[in-house]
């Protein structure tokens, strides 16, 4: 039993008392790139749709728009983008830090990862992951009344006023729906994040649940050096200490066979939690509120072993590309989701200069064809 995939209400505490077995010890792979994200069921590459991702991002764009949770469904991905998006002057910084998100874009491009980490390339608001923002606030907030309020209702009722509050933060995301006069589309698109949230209530019990955390921000550093970091959505303890991870998706469940992309993520905070506190959570869980499933996994040690291994192998490789330049497209269906087109040359265009210096050599450097060789599983 690696993990399963469940309609479930959790106990009281939200530690789910020890009536679920430990997972096995195996070790799921780090996922391609590719297929990291599809398996995400909602990705911008990262597999997230909300402020948390942005805020990992550490590029002050937001998150973006999601893709099928069908990874046989190319023809909903947008049409490729042909103008570059105008450029808002940033300085490029090294990679300092890896985050889930970041480590999936690398997986899935590392010109992506290097568009967004080291030349921060600004990238559209998208109204799905917008609504995903959206959505994950509800949430958060939603366990700062009683629990006897915690009502889907209620619920419901936030939505607009978190659309509200988010606008007031970002004005820029008022562009979503300025072909929108009437405000037909932004009031279908409330409605659908209402529906997402109202949903999350056939899932789980806020009444019954206390969260210990909220949005929790975590970092850690590991005894080589590298720095992890993230936000986990909520953190449950039960009264036996055992500790639940939660991550809220507002996408569907991916097929089983694509699950390891979004448990890889979950795994990571996991790994996180454990270097902190010393505890290996004894459970991680995935609210699809597209689906209105529940994916779980019960780690083990090993499993985080496992999982660190990778991510230092994932960074050697980030670190290489740093040092010589050398960011190589990976082309992959995701692509319809990427806001580079215009400056990838995978479709025909050149990226901006390399913004950092690379020993030997002078000028912008060229960028291979070819994807052969990064951001694939076989170098994690
Ligand atoms: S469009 Fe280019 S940069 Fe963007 S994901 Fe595809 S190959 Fe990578």
């Amino acid at each position: 039993m690696g993990t399963s995939t469940e309609k479930a209400v959790p106990d009281a505490a939200g530690g789910d008392g020890g009536q679920d077995g430990t997972g096995e010890a195996e070790v799921a792979e780090v996922p391609r790139g590719a297929e990291a994200a599809e398996a995400a069921g909602e990705t911008d590459g990262t597999g997230e749709d909300r402020t948390a991702a942005a805020r990992e991002a550490g590029t002050a764009n937001l998150p973006r728009e999601a893709a099928p949770a069908d990874p046989a469904a190319p023809s909903a991905a947008p049409a490729p983008s042909t103008t570059p998006l105008p450029r808002t002057p940033s300085p490029a910084t090294r990679p300092v830090s890896l985050s889930p998100s970041r480590a999936s874009d690398f997986m899935q491009c590392p010109l992506l990862y290097r568009f967004r980490v080291i030349d921060k390339l600004p990238e559209k608001p998208s109204a799905a992951a917008t609504r995903g923002t959206v959505v994950h606030a509800v949430l958060e907030r939603l366990f700062d009344a009683p629990a006897g309020q915690r009502t889907a209702g209620g619920a419901r009722a936030m939505v607009p006023g978190e659309w509200e509050k988010l606008l007031a933060k970002r004005p820029e995301l008022a562009e979503l729906f300025t072909d929108d006069p009437a405000g037909e589309r932004l009031a279908a698109w409330l409605a659908d994040a209402e529906t997402l949230v109202e949903r999350w209530f056939t899932l789980e019990d806020p009444t019954r649940l206390e969260p210990a955390d909220r949005e929790l921000y975590v970092e850690t550093v590991l005894d080589s050096g590298l720095q992890l970091r993230g936000f986990i959505d909520r953190v449950d303890v039960a009264p036996t200490g055992e500790v639940r991870l939660v991550d809220y998706k507002t996408g569907k469940a991916p097929r089983p066979e694509y699950a390891d992309g979004p448990l890889f993520q979950m795994k990571f905070y996991a790994l996180v939690m454990w270097r902190l506190r010393g505890i290996v959570p004894r459970r991680l869980q995935l609210v699809y509120l597209g689906s209105g499933d529940i994916l779980t996994y019960d780690p083990t040690e090993a499993d985080l072993r496992g999982v660190e291994r990778k991510l230092l192998a994932l960074w050697d490789a980030i670190q290489r590309a740093t040092a010589t330049g050398d960011w190589r497209p990976r082309r992959t269906k995701l692509c319809g989701w990427c806001d580079h087109q215009a400056v990838c040359p995978e479709f025909g265009g050149t990226p901006p200069p390399y913004p950092l210096p690379v020993p030997g050599r002078a000028g912008t450097l060229p960028v291979a064809a070819s994807g052969e060789g990064q951001g694939r599983m076989d170098l994690v």
